[in-house]
């Protein structure tokens, strides 16, 4: 069966039992501030088992793209090493918001599997949470009972809360779970040891493929749990480890989810698969990690410094060391691989084929920094290793090359192991941990359980008709960070703010309570689906109906700069092409910040065209036309703009100014007249083929013309012309520039003239044409002026000083057949009478020149080397 039809089959099953077929979230997170990415299948759905929104099906099917590279779940370390841990992987799920629980769950898991899957019986094994003292919870009887109605009972394993109790962070909805696990060993290595004693082992041919969680708890701030209002089923199966059961084969990476991109890598490298560990290991790794971030970068997170763009570029490096170490690749080749993937991938998953270029070019820009990187920490290593005294290198050096060159450690050691040096892995790990306990504290948030004042379901955004409403608060909790100090999160019953989405920023503004006390609101953002306010402090009686303002100059702002957005958008598609697309939008109130796919840098012209599009818009007074409600094929057949990695229900809101019509969540102005004018300000690369427009509009842009015009009356005041301030540059310039060409000239005069005064001075000494004298000169023309007077004059021996800045100069030139002859050395001279002038220097024979800090010691050092000169014979 081919991966393809795997996937079909089981969303086909679940369909049958009446569930929905739901598309994956991305797996890059936009709005969960304790996740980045997802790590699970039931993180699109955490609103619905807490409550916070009622889902439009009780029962949904789908396949999730998952990535385990950091927090609560991280397998970044295992991937390559053992066979069916990915970092990115499909998680095949089946949910039940508060429909069908426990029964269902297990009856049909078992049903799929041996009826419809066909897989042997008499190779599964299942688990049952055995219950946990820590938090007073017993064994799952219930699921127990059922399994123990389809399997003997010598295939139910008892499992701990670390194996058996499901929870995604540290707080949220948590549950016992059940989970399935295959033995996939021969009947030989079965008969000798038993699979059950290996489950939950690390075995890596008895492995876990099918996790069904049983959601029931809430977990809270202190750690304790609170039983939820409604029980949900949340199940999660790996979807490469299934294919691998179905395909018969011992490892995820022999399935055609990976075999191309393996193929690929043999024929790009050389190396063949499966002849030597090391190298498997750096083919899985390779294959496994182009996926991760082929997705992350359709999903618009591009590989960065911080964040979640981090932990990509973390991982993308990972392959890339791995290659250049073990597959001997010193040049991009990963990016080589990103062909095969959109193929085999790209009918489960558009966005692939659609940004395939963009990903291509990311990756392999990507690649060429890090492997010059890799070039570069050698040489630094190397020079490390030479100025070490003892066979062990010092683990603070280590980790400097680590923190600062992202030279990996384990690539350190290896080198190190090569040469026959060791690292001091102990002087490593403290360095590394007394980095991460910095950053631990500067970003922690300490956040106490909600306070809930109200059941309210669904609270209501009214923010796109007022600004100014009449709340109650729901619930409130006091959140502490070093960054921010204490805050306080409020949640009100409806709401006028706008929380930060779609590149917007959250509203701020103020609440006022019916005694007229005010608390200011700093900030709005999302949390699973909800609007969460941060107040500087609590309202003194929380039960009162307040009054919630929103600034409406920073709003107005922020709409005047969205929908210039929008506009933006449309001029480049129309005047660069409709290549270009949307990767990333920052709407602030005072400007706004676009990246777009294009792969050159834009033209003045092309700047000036775009800025004329989006101000014949403005000027256009373009009404604001909005649908709340559309359907979202209706609003994609209007040519609607939807963006790749966000999220869209069944009905979307379309946002439309003339010509250009986006889905959008943003707060925009009633007429595009009110924008008054758009100008960019700046126009230049953030990535590979990504460029980004920064530009300002309405006050902005009043106070960008006004400053400018400013510094222009400033200029002109200067000039003090009433010419054109142009042209008044210009012709300053042109005479600059003559003038300079004078002084040059009479510099030259000047050099010539003293040149005939100085051959006029020189004294005959013993055949020896000398001449000692302190000239008024800088080093280069005295050079100038000696090799001159060395082309007219035979037998010359010259020592001309200088004085400047305080310093003084020596400078000895002596004629070249003079130098053999009599055996002198101009550099041997400057460094003796170097001495007067408390100086060093040296040069050739014939010509060296020395510096020193002390002028005054000039006459001696020319008395000196008339001295020397008489002394030749
Ligand atoms: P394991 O113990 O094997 O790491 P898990 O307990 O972390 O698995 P769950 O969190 O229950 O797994 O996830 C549900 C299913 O997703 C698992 O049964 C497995 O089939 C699959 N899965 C989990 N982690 C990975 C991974 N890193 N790569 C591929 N599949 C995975
Ligand atoms: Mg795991």
């Amino acid at each position: 069966m081919t991966s393809q039809e795997v996937r079909l089959q089981f969303l086909n099953f679940f369909k049958e039992k009446n569930h929905k077929i739901v598309p994956s979230a991305p797996m890059v997170m936009k709005d969960d501030p304790t996740l980045m990415f997802t790590n699970a299948g039931m993180n699109q759905f955490k609103e619905f088992f807490l409550g916070n929104s009622i889902p439009k099906s009780k029962r949904v099917t789908d396949t999730q793209k998952c990535l385990r590279v950091s927090g609560k779940h991280n397998d970044l370390e295992e991937v390559g090493k053992d066979t069916y841990h990915h970092t990115m992987f499909e998680m095949l799920g089946n949910w039940s918001f508060g429909d069908y629980f426990k029964k269902e769950a297990i009856q049909w898991a078992w049903e799929l599997l041996t009826e419809v899957y066909k897989i042997d019986k008499d190779s599964l094994y299942v688990s049952v949470f055995e219950g946990s003292d820590d938090d007073n919870l017993e064994l799952d009887q219930e699921a127990y009972d059922l399994w123990k109605a389809i399997v003997p009972e010598d295939r139910i394993i008892m499992g701990n809360k670390k194996d058996n109790f499901w929870e995604m962070g540290d707080q949220g909805p948590c549950g016992p779970c059940s989970e399935i696990h295959v033995d996939l060993r021969s009947k030989e290595e079965k008969a000798k040891v038993p699979g059950a004693s290996l489950v939950n082992q690390d075995d890596p041919l008895v492995v876990e493929i099918w996790n069904l969680v049983f959601i029931q708890y809430n977990r809270k701030a202190n750690g304790s749990l609170e039983d939820l209002p409604e029980k949900h089923i949340d199940t999660g199966m790996g979807f490469e480890r299934l294919c691998m059961v179905l395909q018969g084969v011992k490892s995820n990476y022999d399935t055609d989810v990976f075999t191309p991109l393996i193929r690929e890598i043999e024929t790009i490298t050389g190396h063949k698969y499966g002849k030597k560990e090391e190298t498997n290991i750096a083919i899985r790794v390779v294959a496994d990690h182009i996926r991760a971030v082929a997705f992350a970068i359709a999903d618009g997170q591009l590989p960065s410094n911080t964040g979640a763009g981090y932990v990509i570029r973390r991982i993308l490096r990972r392959a890339i060391r791995y290659g250049f170490t073990f597959l001997d690749t010193k040049q991009p080749f990963i990016y080589r691989l990103v062909n095969v993937l959109s193929e085999r991938m790209g009918k489960a998953f558009p966005e692939l084929p659609k940004n395939h270029q963009l990903i291509e070019n990311v990756i392999k820009e990507e690649e060429n920094s890090f492997l010059s990187t890799l070039e570069q920490g050698l040489v630094l290593l190397d020079s490390v290793i030479a100025s070490s005294k003892g066979k062990t290198i010092d683990g603070e050096k280590a980790f400097e090359l680590y923190d600062t060159f992202g030279f990996p450690i384990d690539l350190t050691s290896l080198i190190l192991q090569e040469k026959g040096y060791q690292l001091d892995v102990e002087g490593f790990e403290k360095a590394l941990k007394a980095q991460k306990d910095r950053s631990r504290a500067a970003s922690e948030v300490s956040k106490d359980d909600w306070t809930v004042l109200q059941q309210d379901a669904e609270q209501e955004f009214v923010g796109y008709d007022v600004l100014e409403s009449n709340v109650k608060l729901v619930k409130y909790r006091k959140v502490s960070s070093k960054k921010e100090g204490d805050q306080y999160q409020l949640v009100f019953n409806l709401t006028p703010f706008y929380a930060e989405g779609g590149g917007q920023v959250g509203d701020k503004g103020y609440l006022e309570a019916p005694n007229g006390d005010v608390v200011y609101i700093v900030d709005t953002k999302k949390e699973n689906n909800e609007i969460v306010h941060f107040a500087e402090d609590l309202p003194k009686d929380v039960s009162g109906t307040f009054k919630a303002v929103v600034d409406k100059e920073q709003r107005f702002h922020t709409a005047c700069n969205h929908t210039a957005t929008h506009l933006l958008h449309q001029a480049l598609r129309e005047i660069l092409g409709t290549h270009v697309e949307q990767k990333g939008s920052a709407v602030h109130s005072k400007y706004l910040r676009f990246d777009f796919s294009h792969f050159s840098k834009m033209t003045p012209a092309e700047l000036r065209d775009v800025e004329n599009f989006v101000n014949a818009r403005i000027a256009g007074q373009l009404p604001f036309e909005e649908n709340r409600n559309m359907p979202i094929k209706d609003a994609m057949e209007q040519g609607a703009m939807a963006l790749f990695g966000e999220k869209y229900g069944d009905t979307v809101r379309t946002v439309r100014f003339g010509q250009s019509i986006e889905l959008c969540g943003g707060t925009h102005v009633k007429n595009t007249a009110e924008i008054w004018h758009f100008k960019i300000v700046s126009e230049g690369a953030v990535a590979a083929g990504i460029r980004r427009i920064e530009a300002i509009t309405s006050e902005a842009a009043k106070e960008f013309f006004f400053k400018n015009n400013q510094m222009l009356f400033e200029i002109k005041d200067v000039l003090n012309t009433s010419q054109d301030p142009v042209k008044a540059v210009v012709s300053l310039q042109e005479e600059n520039a003559s003038l300079r060409k004078q002084v040059e000239q009479l510099l030259k005069d000047k050099a010539k003239g003293l040149k005939n005064d100085l051959i006029a001075e020189l004294k005959d000494i013993n055949g020896i044409q000398f001449l000692g004298k302190k000239v008024d000169l800088d080093a280069g023309g005295i050079k100038d002026l000696a090799f001159e007077m060395g082309g007219q004059v035979t037998n010359l021996f010259l020592l001309l000083a200088s004085e400047n800045d305080g310093k003084a100069i020596l400078s000895c030139y002596i004629s070249k057949d003079l130098a053999s002859n009599k055996g002198l050395n101009a550099g041997n001279i400057v460094r003796e009478l170097g001495k007067h002038i408390q100086g060093g220097g040296g040069g050739q024979p014939f010509f060296a020149t020395a510096g020193g800090k002390n002028p005054s010691g000039i006459p001696a050092a020319l008395a000196n080397a008339e001295e020397l000169v008489r002394a030749t014979r």
